[in-house]
């Protein structure tokens, strides 16, 4: 075994003991019902290096559903589809608002301002939609995930889904927002049915960072040998999650962990160490922002102790 790969598996063992160990877990997210009695107790970490070296931590193998971490994935799928033409729906700014604020898209006539806030991921959403049936759209999305992560049992937990639908009033709002502009082209019925679906995907660490890899490695997942985007659009993707992948808390998780990165209210972070190593992040506690706590401080630490921030050691 190198030096380097028993470094990162003793920081990434070293990293999931001192998180499992602290009192302060953040609270999980009380407004979709079905994640709100998930136990904060959890954490797990997993690193996939650019060899193919998994290191794990924690609660690597335990399940949490994706949710916004999903907005990676349909981004890119929606970015195959439409090419540049996506960036006529959706902006590619940060919006220093709340992941659901509605504020914004009054001024802004219903286009939201990047795909990762809730009004823009529904917008990409009904993008993969158009043309299609919702059961069609949503098999493209959750193949591609497994695609991505070479795991075909990688599936939807219909009761969060179904908890969310329920309960998901504010997103019900920015749908029929954006509907009065035009920005959403097929009924708001279907468009957040998918929505709600691909972010109730479930997944671990392990999937979750093997997903990721094509976004670290220029575009193709070194495990599979498949290209999944151009180098350009990997960097792109990278681009936004660096900027928009925490909502209003994007600047405080540059300024800490500086690398790209997607956070999800279940907990899960996925981030990229560009041309290193993809990772994820799972903890259920919530910062103020809706990011995971815990997975914040982790990857903050692992950054720090590897030096892997893209801004310097
Ligand atoms: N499904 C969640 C929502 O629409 C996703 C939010 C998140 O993970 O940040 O509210």
């Amino acid at each position: 075994m190198s030096s380097a790969v028993a470094d990162l598996e003793r920081v990434v063992k070293e990293i999931a003991e001192e998180m499992r160990q602290r009192t302060d877990r953040g609270e999980p997210a009380s407004y979709i019902p079905e994640l709100a009695n998930v136990d904060t107790g959890s954490f797990g970490l997993v690193v996939i290096d650019n060899d193919g070296t998994v290191a794990a931590g924690g609660d690597a193998d335990m399940p949490f559903s994706i949710q916004s971490i999903s907005k990676v994935f349909t981004l890119t799928l929606a970015l195959g589809k439409a090419g540049d033409r996506l960036w006529k729906h959706v902006g590619r700014e940060p919006s220093g608002s709340a992941f659901n604020s509605i504020v914004q898209l009054e001024y802004e006539h219903g286009i939201p301002r990047n795909p990762f806030i809730n009004a823009g991921a529904i917008a990409v959403t009904d993008r993969i939609l158009s043309g299609h049936q919702p059961k069609e759209a949503l098999g493209e999305i959750l193949r591609f995930v497994q695609f991505l992560a070479d795991d075909s049992s990688i599936a939807i937990d219909r009761t969060v889904a179904e908890s969310e639908r329920r309960t998901g009033f504010r997103n019900i709002a920015l749908a029929n927002y954006m509907k009065s502009f035009g920005v959403i082209e097929n009924p708001v019925d279907y468009t957040l049915g998918v929505y709600f679906h691909h972010c109730s995907i479930v997944m671990n660490c392990r999937q979750l960072a093997m997903a990721g890899r094509y976004l670290a490695h220029s575009g193709r997942n070194p495990a599979t040998g498949h290209r999944v985007v151009t180098p350009e659009r990997a960097r792109r993707i990278n681009a936004v999650m660096l900027t928009c992948g925490h909502y209003d808390g994007s600047g405080e998780f540059a300024y800490r962990v500086g690398l790209p990165g997607k956070s999800g209210v279940g907990g899960g972070i996925l981030a990229i160490a560009p041309g290193k190593a993809s990772i994820a992040v799972w903890s259920p506690g919530l910062d103020a922002y809706g990011n995971s706590h815990l997975g914040r401080i982790a990857l903050e630490l692992l950054t720090k102790r590897l030096g892997w921030s893209i801004f310097g050691a």
